[in-house]
């Protein structure tokens, strides 16, 4: 069964390996399929039938092997595809419609685009051929007996082994396509919610970013006016001499304390809003449910924690503090105006000395 297997998911060079395994498997269908074609003929005294069915036993082992000649989608022509018409013609000449051996168009039908082996109007071209082998039989019996004559049981036998046929062509054909199709359907998922997260998060601190922080603002903004927070207070964040880490440890230094600070900060608004890097090394505060009082002794807090953080670097350890800005949203105010204010309190707060915070 393991090497079975191995066999079937052979890999094609330069092929589509769903195509190659969805080959395989058909031509395994059909060599069954004429196998027994072959037994009812044994059984039933049809050598035409029979020799028939040794012929299409060896043409379907040869697109066993040959698999990977209809999955180049080179091919304008398949000689698989004529096989399948020819024997189709054959068969019901000798048995009659009524055997249901033309039925096996309908696979055939799904196969031509699974396979992939065609352009488009290559296509349909195959299609508008079958159609026509089978209308051109069914007037030619209209008038003419089959070449057979078959008694109630045998045909009951065949019409069993075509009808079976049928539906398992068609199921080995919709799985192993559909299940390509599914994979990729996730993988595009996949990739989609992995391509929206980089999108809005900051790839050093692994904040929200500016425009991920914006957007969560405008959204608890709507919330606000729309009386489902009772509060909403803006702060803007920014480190003192920042400069003076980079210059003195270097660029690196300062990004280990961007990270570490950024640790500190999502720990610190569990529960009370959120945080996003809003630029270098400003942070924008959302705190929600609180008024510009209740946020204020929030970051008097925060600014505790900072000031008692030890940063190691290599053998130094540096501490640092921070400024805050912080605006009350209101709702005549705009988002824009609310950080405006905070961004000039956290100037005056620079001015007066930094490590401070302005309401
Ligand atoms: P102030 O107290 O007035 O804010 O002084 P400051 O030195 O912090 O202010 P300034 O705006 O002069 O310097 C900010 C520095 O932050 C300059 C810039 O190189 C640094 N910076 C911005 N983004 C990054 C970053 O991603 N990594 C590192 N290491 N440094 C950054
Ligand atoms: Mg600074
Ligand atoms: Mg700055």
């Amino acid at each position: 069964m393991k090497r079975f297997r191995e066999f079937i998911n052979k890999e094609v060079e330069n092929g589509i390996m769903r195509y190659a395994v969805t080959a395989r498997l058909v031509a395994l269908v059909r060599g069954v399929y004429f196998l027994g074609m072959l037994i009812l003929a044994i059984v039933y005294g049809r050598s035409y039938v029979g020799f028939l069915s040794l012929a299409a036993l060896v043409g379907c082992t040869i697109m066993f092997y040959n698999s990977y000649m209809r999955c180049l989608g080179k091919m304008d022509f398949c000689i698989d595809d004529f096989l399948v018409i020819v024997t189709m013609f054959a068969f019901s000449m000798l048995l009659g419609v009524d055997a249901g051996v033309m039925n096996l168009m309908f696979p055939q039908i799904l196969l031509v685009f699974a396979l992939g082996s065609y352009s488009k109007n290559g296509r349909y071209l195959w299609i508008v051929a079958m159609m026509v082998t089978r209308a051109v039989v069914f007037e030619y019996q209209k008038t003419t007996a089959p070449y057979y004559q078959l008694g109630t049981q045998e045909r009951l036998n065949l019409m069993t082994l075509n009808f079976v046929t049928v539906c398992v062509l068609l199921v080995v054909v919709a799985a192993v396509s559909t299940k390509d199709a599914r994979q990729v359907e996730q993988g595009l998922i996949s990739h989609n919610s992995e391509l929206q997260n980089l999108a809005s998060i900051d790839s050093l601190t692994g904040l929200r970013n500016r425009r991920s922080i914006s957007q969560y603002l405008e959204e608890k903004a709507s919330d606000y006016e729309s009386g489902k927070l009772e509060g909403l207070s803006v702060a803007i964040g920014d480190i003192d001499f920042f400069k003076k880490v980079n210059d003195t440890y270097g660029h690196d230094c300062g990004d280990i304390v961007l990270r570490d600070l950024a640790t500190v900060f999502r720990t610190f608004m569990m529960g009370k809003g959120t945080v996003g890097r809003w630029g270098g090394e400003e942070f924008l505060f959302v705190f929600t449910n609180m008024n510009g009082d209740d946020a204020s002794s929030q970051l008097s807090d925060l600014q505790t924690v900072i000031r008692n953080m030890e940063f190691r670097f290599r053998d130094e350890q540096l501490h640092l503090t921070m400024t805050f800005g912080l605006s009350e949203y209101d709702l005549h105010r705009g988002i824009d105006a609310v950080i405006k204010e905070a961004d000039e309190k956290l100037y005056m707060g620079k001015e007066r000395g930094r490590n401070t915070v302005i309401y």
